[in-house]
């Protein structure tokens, strides 16, 4: 059989893979040399992916209880039991929760079904846990969730700043972009981020920041800018609003020494960065997690973003600032709305848009007001305000902060529906009603990748058993609800062509998503359809698609950072290994990807090791004031003393350990919804 063109299942960065089906359920994986993302890289989990196509662990048949039942009958009575739910109790009164790995396709129809037909905003994604403070941060500052940036920037960049991003770990490949761009033209390389990751291992300068001192070292960078004539004034004149008293707030407290002592960070280093991005124009900034996983994520991503439009980086080639998303289709689900804060298509909830909506849909019922994000919603569940929940393509009895309480509320939950593409998992324990959906190497649609291209995803296989696409699933649900003319939709590219409609439709001129030439595309050029970026060059005419048409500077300060208390002397981390993703549904299939790392280890300092009595090897207990866990310890000066990292991979399936998703604190950034998973007090004790 010839090799299908297809994309990753896994990261943000979006490679494209050449899948070439090998017996039954088996594929040989090769990096797609023509894909602009990845040009034939490929990373350890991609290479690997052709070892989880197998049949292992799939949910095959629909399920009612412990018990087969027909699609027939599930899906009746999922319609049935929501149905009732909206009647009795409201629309506010049911609730998804989908994923960063469904195609744009099965977003589009999953959000049209709840904020266009159920009338209830109350549709979130796990991509809340992963970027909502970056859509927060680029609304505040661009008047859109753009991210301006592609990654040939990296290629024409002379300097590279990585602020909260273990780019070789969580983004290898475009680490690997960015290591040969430093070795073809010596492109400068800084890391910000509180552990020594292997990112930093060839950095030019490493800055092992205070936890969540961000806001200072931007805004001391940014004085910096200031006093040493960088601020393009002329750009600012023309681009860009800035609030009445920004400089002089500025000023307080963002000196060299002062910022140092903020961040915990020797003077003379921060010295050396301020210089070396006064000395490189050509600067992106490229962030992720350790930014937005933050109380005050958004704050972050603004005090980045304002350095950038002072000194008019932004809009030109290698010069951005960038937001690396974490899953293969965050950025799809950002563009058909699939957050409850957006209605779709890059839209807000103001009336005209809920108004043009409504027309499009041909609907009355188009919720008027942003839903439940995650972690409100799952508190909702818990407090028996939500009495129908569809969880597709996640497992949040893991991922979510406060899993324990996810799990109970779960438990407690009227009706809980889960699609998946694995039978079971910690949270589909928990449902009522499973239901078979396609898996990567099945589904056929697209994905949209942090720098804004659009990939198809091409099935290599055909759906085993019972198992249907999600798209046909949430569709064949609105059908029996009573909207069967306004979901009829016999393939994924009928799906696409409207969504593509709706972005014309809902674009008065000013705003870039716009994807309105692909509203009348043809089957064979659906199909067809090579990798694509839509938004050209954002900004580049220095216009932003606010109502002014200009960018604004947000004022932002460093919050105070909590000393640690008595109780609880350790800042807790988590974040990612190299070789797994999630929580392991996929790549805990591989046994070459579990060589890597076997088990789920807390990395701690050798001071503090030997202050808590802790060996290498040891098992230690993780308590923080949500709960705790128990890990391997693993000793290392990667971490500054008094901090330590857990990674979030491991469930009780997998380990009696390991539970990272117990730790967090429920505590949310005010502007975006986003947990704050770094930075929790914890105290770690010898078993
Ligand atoms: Fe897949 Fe990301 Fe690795 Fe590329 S970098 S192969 S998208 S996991």
């Amino acid at each position: 059989m010839s090799a299908i063109r297809t994309t990753c299942a896994y990261c943000g960065v979006g490679c494209g893979i050449s899948g070439t089906p090998n017996g039954e359920r088996d594929a040989e994986i090769m990096g797609d040399a023509e894909h602009p993302a990845n040009f034939g890289r490929l990373c350890s989990k991609g290479t690997h992916l052709g070892e989880t196509v197998s049949l292992e662990g799939r949910l095959l048949h629909p399920m009612i209880g412990n018990a087969r039942a027909s699609w027939d009958k599930a899906l009746g009575l999922v319609a049935r039991r929501f149905s009732e739910a909206i009647a009795r109790h409201g629309p506010d009164s049911v609730a998804f929760y989908v994923s960063g790995q469904l195609l744009t396709e099965d977003y589009y129809v999953a959000n049209k079904l709840m904020k266009g037909f159920i009338g209830s905003a109350n549709i979130d994604t796990n991509s809340r846990l992963c970027m909502s403070s970056a859509v927060a941060g680029h609304i505040r500052a661009f008047g859109e969730d753009i991210v301006p940036a592609q990654y040939e920037d990296l290629e024409q960049a002379d300097l590279v700043v990585l602020v909260g991003s273990n780019t070789a770990w969580c983004h290898p490949v475009l680490y690997q972009r960015i290591q040969a761009a430093r070795a073809a033209r010596g492109t400068k390389l800084v890391v910000i981020d509180p552990r020594r990751t292997e990112t930093c291992e060839d950095a030019d300068l490493h800055l092992p920041l205070r936890p969540g001192s961000d806001v200072a070292l931007m805004n001391g960078l940014l004085a910096h800018c200031r006093r040493a004539g960088l601020v393009d004034e002329a750009f600012l004149a023309a681009s860009v609003d800035v609030p009445e008293g920004f400089w002089d707030a500025l000023e307080q407290g963002s000196d060299l020494w002062s910022t140092a002592r903020t961040c915990d960070l020797a003077p003379a280093d921060l010295k050396r960065f301020f210089e070396l991005f006064a000395a490189h124009p050509r600067t992106v900034t490229l962030f992720s997690q350790g930014v937005n996983q933050s109380i005050r994520g958004t704050d972050q991503v603004n005090a980045i973003v304002n350095v950038h439009l002072a000194t008019g980086r932004i809009g030109k080639p290698g010069a951005v600032p960038f937001s690396i998303t974490g899953q293969p289709n965050a950025m799809g689900g950002r563009e058909v709305g699939g957050l409850a804060s957006t209605l779709a298509a890059h839209m807000d909830f103001l009336p005209e848009n809920v108004a043009r909506v409504a027309r499009f849909w041909g609907t009355p019922h188009v919720a008027a007001k942003p839903g439940l994000k995650a972690v409100d919603l799952f508190r909702a569940v818990r407090d028996g305000r939500i009495k129908a929940l569809w969880i597709m393509a996640t497992n949040p009895a893991v991922s979510m902060p406060d899993a324990g309480m996810v799990r109970e509320a779960l438990a407690a939950c009227p009706f809980v529906v889960v699609s998946d593409c694995i039978a079971d998992t910690d949270t589909s324990a928990l449902a009522h009603v499973r239901l078979p959906a396609a898996g990567w190497g099945e589904k056929d649609g697209t994905v949209t990748n942090s720098e804004r291209r659009i990939s198809r995803q091409r099935a290599l296989f055909a759906c085993p058993g019972d198992v249907r696409p999600d798209w046909w699933i949430i569709t064949e649900v609105a059908a029996r609800m009573g909207w069967k003319g306004a979901f009829h939709y016999a393939r994924p590219a009928d799906i696409y062509r409207e969504h593509a409609r709706l972005s014309t439709y809902q674009n008065g001129g000013t705003r870039l998503f716009d994807i309105g030439h692909h509203a009348a595309i043809g089957n064979g050029a659906y199909d067809a359809m090579e990798p694509w970026c839509w938004g050209g060059t954002p900004f580049a005419d220095g216009r932003f698609p606010t109502p002014s048409g200009r960018a604004r500077m947000i004022a932002v300060s460093q919050m105070e950072l909590q000393a640690p208390l008595p109780n609880w002397p350790i800042t807790l981390n988590t974040g990612r290994y190299r070789d797994q993703w999630h929580t392991m549904t996929r790549t805990g299939l591989s046994p070459k990807l579990a060589r890597h790392r076997q088990e789920p280890l807390v990395e701690l300092h050798p001071e503090d090791c030997a202050a808590l009595g802790l060996a290498d090897g040891d098992l230690a207990r993780v308590a923080t004031p949500q709960g705790e866990s128990v890990f391997r310890v693993e000793r290392t000066d990667t971490q500054r003393r008094g901090e330590a990292f857990v990674p979030i991979h491991w469930t009780d399936r997998q380990s009696t350990g390991g539970r990272a998703g117990l730790l967090p604190r429920t505590l949310v950034d005010p502007n975006s919804g986003q947990p704050g998973f770094k930075s929790t007090p914890a105290r770690i004790e010898k078993l």
